[in-house]
């Protein structure tokens, strides 16, 4: 007999007599508590008590004793192991005997003493319950059951409602069973989840798509989809909901739900989005992932060591993701899209290169930056740094590093790769300005010793990469110019690219561990030439633990020469640094900027006019790395003009403000704001260039101080006199109608233009109405 039809008698018609001992085979034990509230029913039926006895039963043991108790044994498996055999062999006579009406018995379903040979006779001679195991054939029973004795909603039919019995099917069919605790708990969710309260009326909709739920059906790729492509938060709370349902309701782990996630990124990044390969979106999600990877392999350690800190920490870090991706992607046009977060991708990177065994995520991370590598350089000759910048890292890591002598080295900049676009130049002789440092490095050329090691610093775009790849070439080259150049050609100097004489690393790229170890090991083999150079860019970027361990290789080899590029040389490891022959690298001088522009222009084929080149020198501030990134600006037309290049540069927004005078004067905040608004140049700038403006104007046109000290902005050097002298005269016309001073007039004005009230008003514009409506009171 099954337990269920046992206590769902005892339920309806309250406990059957007992004439003959019982004896309760449970598996999973979750009723239990049920026969035992049966059985006491049972003793009170008898005018006795039910209580508890241990093993090994004694003759007469079912009478109760002075008090009349009604035995309950437990037949545990700690209890059986404490017995004697003789003890347990008396126990199972007595109930093969028939000796030990009214008592009861539980005994496990795998219990040793079933497969005892007595075992048969104890069964014949007692009634014997037992826990079902959920078939298909059990299942009616056992609903029957649950309905009659559920507290959830008494007295209801669901079996008779089409659709509840059908809908325990996926858990119990032909080839499965469940046990019974399983289906109390689908029992009680459906009668809690899908039923109607009031009425008990069975909802099949609802139980739809709660089945869906359970099977963890949502689809978290369509949602990560939907949010890497519109960036809503929506999306986002869609796909935490589906990793929170796996965890929650599906009970996933949480590493099988880190490979899930690792495996939708490395799907997102496949997805086919035409020619132009991945878009950034997905890109920033693919490096965030990697970014957060120590919160996730973390969670998966600690429920490896079972420890869980309360609330499920996992979904908590995907959510965390999700929002860092909105928040970066918000600005489309970002530089640094994943700017503060590039050290937590080379740790995550850094850890693919040690390969440890026990790291939990090593297979999938392995993947997703296989996926990354392949997706980053799809696109990788015209994208922006940031994205050249993953793509070396994704390389270096995945061992393409061996494929170049020199290392994957990844662009600092765009000014950089302008500078690398346009031909670089071959000698000393062709470089402009730098005189200073050109010849100290032809000095070291010429001294032939090739151990030197040197430090060459300067301002970002000043050359210094430039002078330290010429002087490598020099010093590589097997009949250097007695000034100290490259011969130009030799073998060493036609293959200077490729030679594995030359390395150049970046210290403050984002695999920088790895490219240390690989350097490292190069160095351990001795140049094929005798002589080598190492180049290492941005040194005082370089992480210290790895620059030390640089240190050595430095000491060690006598043919090698040290070259450290750094903006700021104090911030290179000063063991490095003492060792090093110090040379600065200057910014030009206006006359060598202007000479450096003619030459960039004459390479790119640009025809211009000494206005043109004037403007051009300046605004590359001394800087030939940034002069080349001005003129390839302007590239775009052959024979640029003035007002062309200054619109290129955005140099022309004082020409938009004249415009805008007349009501600058008025002094109008409220057009202001809508037009700061719809300017796209971002409030605090357009804010700014009206106070140059108006200082201007004031400064030359109404005091006419002629050179006042110092100008508030560059572009007001192109603005013409003409122009100044006229907006202060409409300021002057202004003043006359109001019947005031033009310089009262002109300091309101400033004062107006100064003061914070437009942020304020700008900013209550801005702010959502919901938002308004706590905090505008
Ligand atoms: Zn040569």
């Amino acid at each position: 007999m099954w337990d269920i039809d046992y206590l769902l008698a005892a339920h309806r018609d309250g406990p059957a007599m007992m004439d003959r001992a019982l004896i309760y085979r449970y598996r999973s034990g979750v009723l239990r508590r049920s026969m035992i509230a049966a059985l006491r029913g049972v003793a009170e039926r008898h005018d006795r008590e039910l209580g508890t006895r241990n093993l090994p039963l004694m003759p007469g043991f079912a009478e109760g004793g002075l008090f009349g108790g009604f035995v309950l044994c437990d037949w545990s498996r700690a209890a059986i192991g404490k017995l004697k055999p003789a003890g347990l062999e008396t126990s199972l006579s007595l109930l093969a005997a028939g000796e030990g009406a009214p008592s009861a018995h539980f005994v496990h379903y795998d219990s040793p003493v079933t497969k005892r040979p007595i075992w048969g006779a104890v069964e014949r001679a007692c009634l014997v319950l037992e826990e079902p195991l959920v078939t298909p054939h059990t299942l009616l029973p056992v609903l029957r059951y649950l309905q009659a004795t559920t507290d959830l909603a008494r007295g209801a039919d669901f079996l008779g409602q089409p659709g509840f019995k059908e809908s325990f099917g996926a858990l119990v069919d032909g080839r499965r069973s469940v046990e019974l605790p399983a289906l109390i708990q689908a029992f009680d969710e459906r009668v809690l989840l899908c039923t109607d309260r009031l009425t008990n009326r069975f909802d099949r909709a609802l139980d739809a798509r709660a089945a869906r739920r359970r099977q963890g059906r949502a689809r978290p790729l369509h949602h990560l989809r939907n949010l890497v492509t519109h960036r809503r938060v929506g999306d986002l709370i869609e796909l935490v909901s589906a990793f929170d349902e796996r965890r929650a309701d599906c009970g996933w782990t949480a590493s099988r739900l880190v490979r899930q996630f690792y495996g939708i990124t490395v799907r997102l990044l496949d997805t086919p989005t035409g020619a132009d390969g991945p878009t950034r979106s997905m890109l920033v999600w693919a490096a965030l992932v990697l970014a957060w990877e120590n919160h996730l392999s973390r969670c998966v350690r600690e429920e490896k060591q079972g420890y869980r800190r309360g609330p499920d920490m996992l979904v908590t870090v995907i959510d965390g993701i999700g929002r860092d991706f909105l928040a970066r992607t918000a600005d489309a046009d970002a530089d640094d899209p994943l700017s503060g977060r590039w050290q937590d991708i080379a740790q995550t990177l850094d850890r693919c290169c040690r390969g440890d065994s026990d790291d939990p995520l090593a297979t999938v991370r392995d993947a997703l930056v296989d996926g990354l590598a392949a997706a980053s350089g799809l696109r990788a000759r015209q994208a922006p740094w940031w994205v050249r910048h993953l793509h070396a890292g994704a390389l270096a890591v995945i061992g393409q590093v061996e494929h170049c002598a020199c290392g994957p080295v990844a662009q600092a900049s765009d000014a950089e790769a302008a500078n690398a676009d346009a031909l670089p130049p071959s000698t000393f002789a062709a470089l402009i300005g730098r005189s200073r440092a050109i010849a100290s490095l032809r000095d070291f050329v010429q001294r032939r010793d090739h151990g030197m090691d040197l430090l060459l610093h300067g301002p970002q775009g000043a050359g210094k990469r430039t002078l330290a790849r010429l002087y490598a070439k020099a010093v590589l080259c097997d009949a250097p110019a007695p000034d100290g150049s490259a011969c130009d050609a030799c073998e060493a100097c036609r293959t200077f690219g490729e030679s594995f004489d030359f390395f150049e690393i970046d210290g403050g790229s984002v695999t920088i561990g790895a490219l240390t170890e690989h350097l490292i090991n190069k160095l351990s083999y001795r140049p094929t030439s005798g002589r080598r150079v190492v180049v290492v860019r941005r040194a005082d970027e370089y992480p210290a633990e790895e620059f030390d361990r640089l240190l050595q290789p430095m000491e060690n080899n006598p043919d090698t020469g040290f070259v450290l590029l750094a903006c700021d040389p104090h911030r290179v490891r000063e063991a490095a640094r003492s060792r090093c022959h110090d040379i600065r690298v200057r910014s030009l001088a206006a006359d060598e900027m202007s000479a450096l522009a003619r030459a960039i222009c004459s390479a790119r084929r640009l025809i211009c006019d000494e206005a043109v080149i004037t403007l051009l020198a300046a605004a590359g501030g001394g800087l030939p790395g940034r002069l080349h990134e001005v003129c390839a600006a302007v590239a775009g037309s052959p024979t640029p003009t003035p007002q062309e290049v200054r619109r290129r540069l955005g140099l022309d927004w004082a020409d938009e403000l004249v415009a805008r005078w007349p009501w600058i004067v008025e002094g109008a905040p409220a057009i202001a704001v809508d037009w700061m608004r719809s300017s796209g140049v971002g409030r605090t700038e357009q804010a700014r260039r009206v106070q140059a403006l108006l200082l201007h104007v004031g400064v030359r046109g109404i005091q006419g101080v002629s050179s006042p000290s110092p100008l508030p902005d560059q572009v007001l050097q192109y603005f013409s006199d003409t122009a100044t002298i006229e907006l202060a005269a409409m300021l002057e016309r202004r003043a006359v109608q109001r019947d005031a001073r033009t310089d009262a007039l002109w300091r309101g004005l400033v004062e107006t233009w100064l003061s914070d009230r437009l942020t304020h008003d700008w900013q209550f514009r801005r702010r959502p109405p919901d938002d308004a409506g706590t905090k505008g009171d």
